[in-house]
């Protein structure tokens, strides 16, 4: 209660008819109770269940906190599925997925698609993306003297710059390649729509599928 309601009430002088008690009981509050278990459902799934997208830009949405304010890491990231390519067949499991998620800040899932494609077999991560570095194009993997160069290819990817590897803008304002073009150092071809996904993965139940806002 609010210290200066409790003040006030000190000083009243209740009537009888005042002080006789509203009596509830719990089915009365059932439907609120309800839709407050419902509402704090919804947080945790905008929170936690999806990378939400609006208008071709990832959507950052965060718990508030106090600290959130002073918290510069909180809107440096983004979770996308990765797709990993070129892996030779036999290569293909859960612990070489997370070893390969290690390039990454920190990785939330690791799935083997069950059928593989034309184009072979592949694992998807689910990552956390630095946003304030260039998008991995890739890595080299080796077993014993056997080195393959492996494709990253992002699902449900946004805005980036094919010229920077940037997530949320796209070649023409990018200031690196404004700068580049003014030294006359530009350096084409580094990025580009290639490393989006084109295979689309049916998700698991329990996977983050990414959503738009409003989607069903
Ligand atoms: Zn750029």
């Amino acid at each position: 209660m609010d210290q200066d309601v409790v003040e006030r009430l000190k000083n009243f002088s209740l009537t009888s008819e005042e002080k006789e008690e509203v009596a509830l009981e719990e089915r009365d509050i059932l439907k609120s109770k309800a839709e407050c278990v419902r509402s704090l459902e919804d947080k945790k799934r905008v929170l936690t269940g999806k990378t939400w997208t609006f208008d071709n830009q990832f959507l950052l949405l965060r718990e508030w906190s106090e600290k959130l304010a002073d918290n510069e890491e909180a809107f440096n990231s983004v979770e996308i599925w990765v797709q990993i390519w070129n892996l030779p067949f036999h290569w293909v499991s859960m612990e070489t997925g997370r070893k390969i998620g290690n390039k990454f800040p920190r990785i939330l899932d690791v799935d083997i698609p069950d059928a593989g494609t034309t184009k072979g077999r592949y694992i998807r991560i689910l990552a956390e993306i630095n946003l304030q570095k260039p998008l991995l194009r890739g890595t080299n993997i080796k077993l014993n003297s056997e080195t393959h160069w492996l494709d990253f290819k992002y699902e449900n990817m946004q805005n980036f710059c094919f010229y920077c590897g940037l997530i949320g803008h796209l070649e023409k304002g990018c200031n690196t390649r404004r700068d580049d073009l003014r030294n006359n150092d530009i350096k084409d071809g580094q990025f580009g729509d290639w490393l989006r996904a084109h295979e689309v993965t049916p998700s698991r139940q329990f996977n983050r599928s990414p959503k738009t806002p409003g989607g069903t």
